[in-house]
């Protein structure tokens, strides 16, 4: 059964995927697409280039923007970087951060993560912190031991108030972009173990209004198991983000499965 205090949320992740020119006709389209949805969030992560100007398309729909990284400073030498004043700028109410790419190509760990939750929300940017863990990790039997890691190796130090607007994606890193998706059972006993770990970081008021998202190889026919799940509120998506047609379906599965549920009360 679903939290009704929570809305769910998809967001799309697109990597360094989508031209400006590309990213535009991509948006005109969902869009028309998703127009009538209600009961869920949308949020598209596109490179940072297209940022400012899918911005001015966006204004007044129902899809926010949101980035794929930042770095933790508000300006200065940092070659290559981006800072969250200017992601905010640009009109992004998200940042995803912690992302199994950016933790295995670019070294990002737990205390970077943590620097940047904190700059994100001291900027008014949602951070969407993702956590998972490898394969031999599940092998061995140690998901919970990494998961946790990561948990609170990326909230230490953030106020209850600061923590509850956090998003958590579980993001088994087995399953992004190999088409081998967690069971929705599998995703709702980590998205469980998760928010019980929430408590102490967030009080237990706190850990019910935090969103829970899956992610791996999600795609139009593996979304209404998920978002069936009590824990799960959405889902991250990469791969099936870049087609609107896949996209479109993904969200109104989770605005059809929100309604009946709905329904029931
Ligand atoms: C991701 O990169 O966050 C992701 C979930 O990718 P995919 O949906 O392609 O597995």
């Amino acid at each position: 059964m679903l939290q009704y205090s929570r809305q769910p949320l998809v967001a799309g992740n697109w990597k360094m995927n989508k031209t400006v020119s590309q990213a535009h006709t991509f948006v005109n389209s969902l869009k028309e697409a998703v127009a009538e949805v209600k009961n869920a969030e949308i949020v598209i992560c596109p490179p940072y280039t297209a940022l400012f100007s899918l911005n001015q398309v966006l204004k007044g729909s129902n899809i926010f923007l949101g980035a794929q990284n930042m770095y933790y400073y508000e300006k200065g030498a940092f070659t290559g970087e981006i800072s969250p004043l200017m992601l905010q700028e640009a009109g992004c109410r998200y940042v995803i951060l912690g992302h199994s790419e950016r933790r295995i190509y670019f070294g990002e760990e737990d205390t970077l993560v943590n620097l940047k939750a904190k700059a994100a929300l001291r900027t008014g940017l949602t951070p969407i912190i993702c956590v998972g863990e490898q394969l031999a990790d599940r092998e061995a039997g140690k998901t919970e031991e990494v998961v946790q890691k990561q948990l609170i190796g990326s909230l230490v130090g953030l106020e209850p108030e600061l923590c509850q607007m956090v998003v958590i994606a579980y993001e088994p890193v087995w399953a992004i972009g190999t088409g081998q998706n967690a069971t929705a059972i599998e995703a709702q006993e980590v998205g469980n173990f998760i928010r019980k770990l929430l408590v102490n970081n967030a009080g237990k008021k706190g850990a019910e209004k935090i969103r829970l998202l899956y992610g791996g190889s999600i795609k139009p026919d593996n979304m209404a198991d998920f978002i069936k799940q009590p824990d799960i509120d959405g889902a991250l998506v990469g791969g099936a983000s870049l087609e609107v047609t896949d996209f479109s379906l993904i969200i109104k599965t989770v605005q059809e499965v929100e309604s009946k549920c709905q329904q029931l009360f």
